[in-house]
């Protein structure tokens, strides 16, 4: 920051972050082959542009002002072997079901975004794991080091990997949307794959029915909006955890044209209050009106909740992308480190640039959370409020499993609705852990599995999942209480 506190960028470059203390380091051990690494990256063509990302940015701001909702979601670690037809199909189906559950319950859009396409990079609790009686080096990612106890050695070959995959994914997920996979006028096709259960299937029956019904009338009546209802937009999203890729992949780029600066909280001065002056050199301006960094690697970049202290490595890095951002706000997060970091990572307040992904645990949400909005509101920042109802309530099974309760996941989230509208806040979106396979990594829901069920097909790498039913379940609360 300069002491006039307008400008952000101010000493900030792609690579400044290497000049702070960092969480969750790695120790390289061949650093030629880590540079041959990131030269190739900052070779590579971006895999997401400029005006991609300013859509999804003015499709932020759209959600903090209450008038769209955010729907973020994929698997806690995203592995280089998802990269395939049918894993990327079925959550896709998945995050377009539950979307349309969550348009028929606000009536307003919804904003889809997947942790997907470069989810590859995990913080650790501990650097070292037990796996099947042995230690070894914990699994960090796909970026980093593979899941077999062979594998577990840092590679730096794995950053270009991760690009590769990361391409080939939204590659796919590219061609898939233009090819009608979302189109509205066959919402019948995303039918409910592995979901047995009859009530839900039927609940889900009569919104596609009057969907259809709606689309049909409109058709009549020639309202039919040509082309609108083909395609949905769909973003990408991961955690900005190994910035040695980030950074290879942060570009100085054009500004898109019609770029509609995102609306400010509070008009930011230009001139100085002390002295009248202007506050920066003109050509600095105009320079920065042009051009912006811009992390092409993904849409949408948050950071996680073991990596967020405002005078540290990520957060230097966070405060000088174009790109909108989340921040992951927890138990530890004091208000006064929430007003900070908000103030550094977005100073000229634009609305929606940041969204906050609030994940305390059922148990935590009803006294933290209130305080949290009451800070926020004190700043004059308008954000994006998101419930992430999954890391704050991760339990271990008695035989040792990582496991989540579904009444957790559903407490946290209820609990969330119900706290934003006592405060006079609304909740903008969700963030969930999910997969559109049948999986039992999570207890309860309608199914009621049990801990001793887990062992059917338990296959996370990482944090444990809801299955597509479960997930479902959740949109249909989310729903609910939009509903009134
Ligand atoms: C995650 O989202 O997978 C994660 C590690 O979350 P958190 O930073 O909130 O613990
Ligand atoms: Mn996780």
């Amino acid at each position: 920051m300069t002491t006039n506190g307008t400008t952000s960028s101010s000493g900030w470059s792609p690579s400044s972050w290497r000049t702070k203390p960092i969480k969750q380091p790695v120790a390289y051990e061949d650093q030629a082959a880590v540079d041959r690494s990131t030269g190739k990256l900052r070779r590579l063509p971006p895999i997401v542009t400029p005006k991609e990302i300013w859509k999804l940015r003015r499709a932020l701001a759209e959600v903090a002002q209450g008038k769209a909702f955010l729907l973020q979601g994929g698997d806690c670690a995203e592995l280089f072997d998802y990269c395939n037809d049918q894993a990327i199909d079925t959550k896709v189906k998945l995050l377009l079901q539950m979307s349309l559950v969550l348009i028929w319950g606000g009536n307003k859009p919804v904003v889809r975004l997947a942790r997907m396409a470069g989810q590859y990079a995990k913080p650790r609790s501990s650097p070292m794991e037990t796996v099947d009686g042995k230690q070894m080096p914990s699994f960090r990612g796909d970026i980093l080091n593979g899941y077999p106890s062979d594998q577990r050695d840092i590679d730096p070959d794995r950053l270009v990997q991760a690009y590769f995959h990361s391409a080939a994914t939204l590659n796919y997920l590219r061609a898939q949307l233009a090819s009608g996979i979302a189109d509205l006028n066959n919402p019948l096709e995303w039918d409910l794959g592995h979901v047995g259960d009859p009530e839900l299937q039927q609940k889900y029956a009569r919104i596609v029915e009057s969907i259809s019904e709606s689309l049909r009338f409109m058709r009549t009546v020639g309202a039919d909006t040509a082309g609108q209802l083909e395609t949905v937009d769909l973003f990408t999203s991961h955690e900005g955890l190994l910035l040695e890729y980030e950074e290879a992949l942060t570009r100085k780029l054009k500004h898109p044209s019609n770029r509609n600066v995102a609306p400010r909280s509070k008009p930011a001065p230009k001139v100085s209050p002390l002295t009248g002056g202007a506050l920066v050199d003109p050509s600095i301006v105009e320079d920065a009106e042009v051009t912006g960094y811009y992390n092409t690697s993904t849409h949408f970049l948050w950071v996680g909740d073991r990596t967020r202290q405002p005078d540290h490595a990520h957060i230097e890095y966070f405060r000088g992308i174009e790109n909108p951002i989340g921040i992951k706000v927890g138990p530890t997060t004091s208000t006064a480190d929430l007003a900070q970091l908000l103030d550094i990572v977005n100073p000229r307040k634009e609305i929606g640039k940041v969204t906050l992904i609030t994940r305390y645990g059922e148990g935590k949400v009803d006294e933290l959370l209130p305080q949290h909005i009451e800070a926020v509101r004190r700043t004059g920042h308008t954000v994006v409020w998101q419930c992430d109802p999954m890391h704050g309530n991760t339990r271990s099974t008695t035989s040792g499993i990582k496991t989540r309760s579904f009444a957790s996941i559903f407490s946290e989230l209820a609990s969330a609705l119900r706290i934003h509208k006592d405060c006079g806040s609304f909740l903008g979106g969700v963030h969930l852990e999910l997969t559109g396979d049948a999986v039992t990594e999570c207890t309860g829901g309608s199914e009621g599995l049990q801990d001793e069920d887990l062992g059917a097909r338990y296959e996370t790498f990482c944090d444990p999942r809801l299955n597509e039913k479960q997930a479902l379940e959740l949109a249909f609360l989310v729903a609910g209480s939009q509903r009134g």
